[in-house]
């Protein structure tokens, strides 16, 4: 046993949060949780029972003067029913649980009353998400300090005003055009492997009434993409209102303003203050290091416990959609970035793709990136020779804006939602996709599962059904994670070009090569 910990000790970071992956999803697998087991907790006040149900034919929810009927195999559906009724409902509701017996045929009825929770069983796969929580945490609290202290401090060096707004507009122009490139090979995937039509009759139907309430509500929420809109926000009136509430652009917008200012004035002046903020980004930089020490437990525990709540079991009957999204992911991250990166910067692409492994591996995880903004940064700044200043604009506001592998995604995803309805969508509806990705992915936050939302715009701007979501909420937690890996990847690749445009990048991978 000694030697293995070891082993595993002395090996690469890499390596070890490769294998914490792998082993997360396996254990994971193993320590699934149950899907056809549920605990209820009933009973008035001071007698409350829990009872875990298993193998049911049929669960009747009667609450809100309605009934709900779930089968054997709804447990999610169920839960969710639950979980979406006030306490009070909660407690008049009445559920009926109906098992047969395999053997007798025996039909038995138990009834409960005065319901507090349902819920699924968790197993030590889910038990040990906590861990995994705690890594995500300590990530997401650097990333606000380091991103305003390394703007300030970046923004300082960077006196000369049309130098800003040259990498300014560089970098906007450079993020937009890939997006829609990202989108143009998601929307030839997928008319290309045409999943919808691949999709039998049965599931659709399964699918859309198992997470039609979900999507509801997800279509009530305002969601509108307004650019005049957009850039007015970008400004914060208060900003450590924006830093509490983690406003990404508008934390760039006040990084660099008050970095730029602060040259305006009297050097004694300044200098201190610019000190602080070069404590702090040290300070940050050094807790990046302590984090990713513990990444490989925290990315274990991750997988883990999504592997054993999610399943994977959906996956079969939507593998041509998600085959669609991953192929097309696929190839942007290595023909789009490999051709820009070749054509456009003198890195070498093995190099660039080796030192992104670790960041791909962390976003992967956390579906997240600005929980993975820390590592890029670092990543950026050691291994790929970029400088500070630029590093420290281009890459959170890229977190921010860039989000190639979302657009791409919301491509297949529209086109796949549209041919399983049985819309032909004609080049003028493909085209609004390409805008209205481009708008939704710039509009969509950095952190899991807000793509999916941000979908519902572009499906309404080409009046595809948007219950159509339900489809393919199942498997999004999957595509989630492989398409913030891109998104954070296209991130790093625009920093190295025009890091190295700006003159603001040394050849590290010559000395290493
Ligand atoms: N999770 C993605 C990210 O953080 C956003 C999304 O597509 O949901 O990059």
């Amino acid at each position: 046993m000694i030697p293995i910990v070891k082993k595993f000790l002395s090996m690469q970071l890499y390596t070890k949060i490769l294998l914490a992956l792998v082993l997360g999803a396996v254990f994971g697998a193993m320590f699934n949780v149950d899907r056809d087991r549920v605990r209820i907790e009933y009973g008035p006040e001071r007698e409350v029972t829990t009872k875990d149900v298993r193998k049911w034919e049929n669960i009747t929810v009667y609450a809100k003067n309605r009934t709900w009927v779930f089968g054997a195999s709804e447990q999610d559906a169920l839960i969710r029913n639950i979980d979406r009724l006030r306490p009070s409902e909660r407690r008049a509701a009445k559920i009926e649980v109906t098992k047969i017996d395999r053997q007798t045929g025996e039909r038995t009825m138990q009834v409960y009353e005065n319901i507090r929770s349902v819920e699924s069983v968790g197993t030590i796969a889910t038990a040990i998400r906590p861990i995994g929580t705690i890594f995500i945490r300590l990530l997401t609290l650097i990333a606000i300090p380091l991103v305003i202290s390394s703007l300030i401090v970046g923004a300082t060096s960077l006196s000369d005003l049309s130098k800003v707004a040259s990498i300014g507009a560089k970098t906007i122009g450079y993020y937009v055009i890939t997006t829609s490139i990202a989108i143009t090979i998601g929307l030839v995937a997928a008319n290309l492997i045409q999943p919808g039509i691949r999709m039998p009759e049965e599931p659709r139907e399964r699918f859309i009434a198992e997470f039609q309430d979900d999507i509801d509500a997800r279509i009530d929420e305002e969601l509108e993409v307004n650019i005049v809109d957009q850039i007015v926000n970008m400004i914060p009136t208060n900003p450590l209102n924006a830093m509490a509430e983690g406003e990404m652009l508008q934390i760039v917008f006040f990084g660099i303003l008050f970095g730029l200012i602060l040259t305006t004035i009297p050097r004694e002046r300044a200098e201190p203050v610019i000190k602080v903020f070069e404590g702090i980004m040290d300070a940050m930089i050094k807790l990046v290091e302590f984090v990713m020490k513990i990444a490989p437990y925290g990315v274990f525990a991750l997988i883990a416990a999504t592997v054993g709540e999610f399943g994977f079991d959906i996956l079969g009957t939507l593998l041509w959609y998600v085959m669609a999204v991953i192929l097309g992911l696929l190839i942007h991250m290595f023909i789009t970035y490999g051709i820009l990166l070749k054509s456009l910067s003198s890195m070498h692409i093995i190099h660039f793709f080796k030192e992104i492994r670790p960041v791909q591996l962390i976003a992967f995880s956390t579906s997240s990136s600005a929980a993975t903004l820390p590592v890029n940064m670092r990543t950026a700044e050691d291994k790929m020779g970029c400088s500070k200043e630029t590093t420290s604009f281009i890459l959170p506001l890229g977190a921010t804006i860039n989000m190639d592998g979302t657009a791409l995604y919301q491509g297949v995803a529209a086109v796949f939602i549209a041919q399983v309805y049985g819309f032909d969508l004609n080049i003028a509806q493909q085209l609004t996709i390409v805008l209205t990705a481009t708008l939704a992915s710039i509009g969509t936050a950095p952190v899991p599962g807000v793509g999916i939302i941000m979908l519902i715009i572009v499906l309404r701007a080409i009046g595809v059904p948007e219950e159509g979501v339900a489809l393919i909420l199942g498997v999004d937690r999957l595509l989630d994670m492989m398409r913030t890996l891109t998104n954070v990847t296209g991130d790093a690749a625009a920093n190295v070009i025009i890091s190295e445009s700006e003159g603001k990048r040394i050849d590290v991978e010559k000395v290493k090569i």
